[in-house]
């Protein structure tokens, strides 16, 4: 048991007995490229997840240690630097972030690992952040509610860890629960959950194993291909703050006022935050069918709309759908690379693990990492 890996490591490592809390990685069911367009996104948190044996001390030294790495690192709670070992800085990060806020804490020592795939797209980082701002808040009784949790752990990636990342995963990891997705509105912060159950469906994610260099530049380009959108659709209609605010009749009735790219760019973000809302009805009336083909939907409006996919994830999309067995495909996360997520029931995830790995060897000659994940619960304390 990994929990228990960690735990011995801690007793043996500071002779006492720890606080434990999981915090869990998570997927993104559909909104792609939403978040930033202040729009909706859907995750769900998983079983994939960080562990943290965690206790404070007396003084102001922090000892960490990551069981994955086999690597230790310490620091003082008033003297952070940029490590270039560069885990160390998502969390100190929230120490910064704590010391900026002017809250006090005092040192602690801390073991943590776990199986969520580094760098995969399900947001390993976030699992560390939130889960050590959690697990802090807990330790020294600091008060802090689940929101501002949220709000601190993505501050204290993209500052001190230098990652430009949305509030999604950081939400997600605290907020998700079991069995249930959850619809985020990147605007108002507003939530609500919809019922995937564990009991009969799996969220299957492929491993492309690829990244391709452009995924940097080409997100910055895209985040201002949508602001330019909206700033010529802003003459139109002055209330118009972000593509959030724009039906498709009134990009429509735009069309010809708009660049050729930027029309298209728009049209996706806008018909993706409808899909959001549209696959919550489906939850709700449990058809998963018109669920999945929304997924489809979303894949293909990144592919030929926001041309944000590559050859290696169209391939792992479309092979899954040409299969029987997978309820809907898309490409997940920023693009041009990662990972697919899939749709599957239960008693076919056998068969369509085994189709998927094979299809994609014979095309690509590497065996791509399939990870099988239950919908849980977000960061909570292991009794
Ligand atoms: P993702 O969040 O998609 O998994 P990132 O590149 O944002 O990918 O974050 C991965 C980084 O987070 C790793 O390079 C490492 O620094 C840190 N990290 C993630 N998981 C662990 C772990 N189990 N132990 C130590 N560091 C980790
Ligand atoms: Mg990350």
């Amino acid at each position: 048991m990994l929990i228990e890996n960690v735990r011995k490591k801690f007793i043996k490592l500071f002779k006492e007995e720890p606080l434990l809390v999981r915090s869990p990685g998570r997927v993104n069911l559909i909104g792609e490229h939403t978040d930033y367009n202040l729009g909706f996104v859907l995750p769900a948190a998983i079983d994939n997840a960080i562990y943290y044996a965690i206790s404070p001390r007396n003084d102001n030294n922090c000892k960490l240690y990551s069981v994955d790495l086999d690597e230790d690192f310490n620091f003082e709670v008033d003297d952070l630097k940029y490590s270039e070992k560069r885990w160390p800085n998502y969390l100190m990060g929230v120490v910064d972030q704590l010391n900026k806020t002017g809250i006090r804490i005092s040192g602690f020592n801390c073991v943590f690992g776990g199986d969520i795939p580094l760098g995969a797209g399900l947001s390993s980082s976030a699992a560390i952040g939130a889960g050590l701002a959690f697990s802090l808040n807990h330790i020294f009784n600091l008060g802090i509610d689940k929101l501002s949790l949220v709000k601190l752990a993505q501050k204290s990636e993209n500052e001190f860890a230098g990652v430009n990342c949305g509030i999604m995963d950081q939400f997600v990891n605290i907020f998700g629960a079991e069995g249930r997705v959850l619809k985020i509105d990147c605007r108002s912060f507003e939530y609500e959950y919809h019922p995937l159950a564990n009991d009969e469906l799996r969220i299957v994610l492929c491993n492309t194993m690829v990244t391709h260099s452009l995924a940097d530049s080409e997100y910055n380009r895209r985040r201002a291909q949508c602001e330019s959108g909206v700033q010529t659709l802003q003459q139109y209609n002055p209330e118009i703050k972000s593509l959030r605010d724009v039906p498709l009749e009134h990009l429509f009735s735009h069309k010809s006022n708009l660049d050729e790219t930027i029309f298209r760019r728009c049209k996706y973000v806008i018909e993706e935050n409808e899909r959001v809302t549209n696959a919550c009805s489906d939850l709700e009336k449990k058809d998963f069918d018109s669920f999945g083909q929304r997924m489809y939907e979303s894949h293909r409006g990144l592919r030929d709309e926001y041309e944000v996919s590559c050859p290696e994830l169209d391939f792992m999309a479309e092979e899954a759908l040409y299969s029987d067995e997978v309820i809907g495909a898309r490409m997940m996360g920023g693009g041009f690379g990662g990972c697919t997520i899939n749709l599957v029931y239960e008693s076919n995830v056998k068969k369509f693990k085994s189709f998927i790995e094979k299809a994609y060897k014979k095309k690509y000659n590497k065996k791509p990492p399939v990870y099988i994940c239950r919908i849980e619960g977000g960061t909570q304390i292991i009794s």
